[in-house]
């Protein structure tokens, strides 16, 4: 899939992220189209070449330690809320691959995010026991893969219907 180039206010490049991704940073207002394509559409909006953040983002800050804070939102913000073993957009909390009563680590590596009914029923048990693999190996993220979870979180779906923010 094409990607988007996403600029800080100052119109430097930051990185790429796919069409949807860019579409839900306008669709939240965190971004404008600064070049969109003439005739591909993406839901109500022109499907965006380069998009610019509305607020300039430090970028000493996001650079500066290359590893984000371990946290359990930050956990769920790294997985889109999406659970590590069923996959649904379900999850809300975090799951120990190896348990922590088995010597598990407290860390970005040993843990996912996972939905509540997938969480118990793993219990304290590794994920080979349980017979619930893994749809992806936990990762350290960086803080502006942080960051830009943050900005367009996965979940946000309502992409189609414009300018209506499900309320909070
Ligand atoms: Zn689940």
């Amino acid at each position: 899939m094409t990607q988007v180039e996403v600029w800080n206010a100052d119109e430097t490049l930051l990185h790429r992220v796919s069409v949807r991704h860019a579409v839900r940073m306008i669709w939240r207002g965190v971004a404008t189209p600064v070049e969109v394509h003439a005739t591909e559409r993406f839901g109500p909006y022109q499907v965006p070449v380069v998009v610019r953040l509305v607020r300039y983002v430090e970028q000493k800050w996001l650079y500066s330690r290359t590893r984000a804070t371990y946290s359990r939102e930050g956990v769920l913000l790294r997985d889109g809320r999406r659970c590590a073993y069923c996959g649904r957009l379900t999850a809300t909390t975090m799951d120990h691959v190896l348990p922590r009563s088995r010597g598990g680590a407290t860390g970005w590596s040993n843990a996912v995010a996972a939905c509540e009914p997938c969480n118990l029923r793993k219990g304290d048990r590794t994920p080979d026991e349980a017979r619930m693999p893994l749809r992806w190996d936990p990762y350290v993220p960086t803080r502006v893969q942080l960051h830009f979870a943050r900005a367009a979180p996965s979940n946000a779906t309502h992409v189609t219907t414009a300018g209506k923010e499900p309320a909070r």
